[in-house]
């Protein structure tokens, strides 16, 4: 059994600490991936802290994972050992039903199976997620990663990336489209370049002006201060799409009137206390509220390497996992530019 270490909450209230456990023995078409780096999502945060109520302990997070592979069963075919292989959010799913035929796996009818505090639909055994030192996988579940990208700025494409990848191609997003995206963090940034990237015309919100110049190189074409109800109204009716990339409550009722006549305002952050809205501010123009979670294996694999043509990777701070626990701090205080990667060569 391949042996593993890494950092673990043990309940909603204490600090990640050192963990050590083993994973199980790949099957024939898994492969084991020594882990390089793993992005800090504010999920993995919402998480360890049991604020959704679905924790599971000891919890070792991360979803956001790229490493090499050391060993590989002997009906794989994508990879062979030193290749470079990414992970994201979910490792698993029933594989037969329509949406795992559909490459929406993601949308399992069964439920997918979750990169960590999740059942293991292999053993039963709970998944321990990225901060660690290696992971097992199926291949079909595992990526390959364009060789020109720096690894450590491509481990947050496996979630923040195609998070906000998906729903920009889903509601068609590219030129002619006005596009918000609300919150400048690990999702808004990288929701910001691929927008940006697509041709769309990009409207940043933020709460932080002081991220106003960073926003605008990312690719904005203009940057909202969302407490400044004038700029806020200057952009009346006028947006096709809007997503919303914010970790914390927030107002809805400050966007929905900013939409155009059929437009929507897709959720992807997930604050823990549900939003609430005025239905007149959906009724005045047949607006929509809608949601996207993450994003298929093939859509995910399109996602990597359209990254690698368009050398699109994400702003990353990396930090040694011993600093995990003061990266989650700051990351509340929105003191992230624009997500901590794990340089896992710390765990040595
Ligand atoms: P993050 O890096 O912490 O960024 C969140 C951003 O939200 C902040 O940078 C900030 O932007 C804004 N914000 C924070 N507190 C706010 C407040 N009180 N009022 C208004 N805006 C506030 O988080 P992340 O990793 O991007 O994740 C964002 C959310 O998406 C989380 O809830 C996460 O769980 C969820 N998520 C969902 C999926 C999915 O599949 N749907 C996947 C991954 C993550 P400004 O400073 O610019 O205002
Ligand atoms: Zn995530
Ligand atoms: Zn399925």
């Amino acid at each position: 059994m391949p042996a593993s270490k890494g950092y673990a909450a043990h309940s909603a209230q204490s600090p990640l600490a050192p963990f050590a456990f083993s994973r199980r023995e790949p099957g024939p078409t898994e492969i084991v991936v020594d882990i390089l780096y793993c992005g800090v999502c504010h999920s993995d945060l919402h998480m360890a802290r049991n604020e959704w109520g679905n924790a599971i302990y000891p919890m070792v997070p991360g979803h956001e994972i790229v490493g090499r592979v050391t060993a590989t069963g002997k009906s794989v075919t994508k990879f062979k050992a030193g290749d470079t292989a990414a992970v994201g959010v979910i490792v698993d799913s029933c594989r037969n039903c329509p949406s795992c035929n559909n490459s929406e796996e993601h949308f399992c009818h069964e439920g997918a199976t979750l990169t960590y505090a999740a059942k293991d639909r292999v053993d039963g055994s709970i998944t321990m997620g990225g901060y660690s030192s290696n992971y097992v996988v199926d291949e079909r579940f595992a990526h390959t990663v364009p060789a020109n990208l720096n690894l450590a700025a491509v481990a947050p494409l496996l979630c923040a990336g195609i998070t906000t990848y998906s729903p920009l191609r889903h509601w068609n997003t590219g030129p002619g489209k006005k596009v918000g995206i609300i919150g400048l963090g690990g999702l808004g940034h990288m929701a910001l370049k691929f927008a940006h990237s697509f041709g769309a015309h990009v409207v940043q919100f933020t709460t932080n002006d002081r991220k106003r110049e960073d926003a605008l190189r990312l690719g904005a074409n203009e940057v909202v201060l969302s407490k400044d109800p004038a700029q806020m109204k200057a952009h009346a009716a006028s947006f096709d799409f809007i997503l919303d990339c914010v970790s914390a409550p927030h107002a809805l009722d400050d966007y929905l009137p900013l939409l155009r006549q059929d437009g929507t305002l897709t959720l992807v952050g997930l604050p823990e206390k549900p939003p609430a809205f005025a239905p007149f501010n959906l009724i005045t123009g047949r607006r929509s509220i809608a949601g996207s979670m993450i994003g298929g294996m093939e859509e995910t694999q399109q996602m990597l390497d359209y990254c690698g043509h368009h050398n699109i990777t994400s702003e990353v701070e990396v930090i040694p996992i011993q600093k995990i626990n003061e990266a989650f701090e700051r990351m509340l205080k929105q003191d992230v530019k624009y997500r901590f990667v794990i340089d896992m060569s710390s765990l040595k």
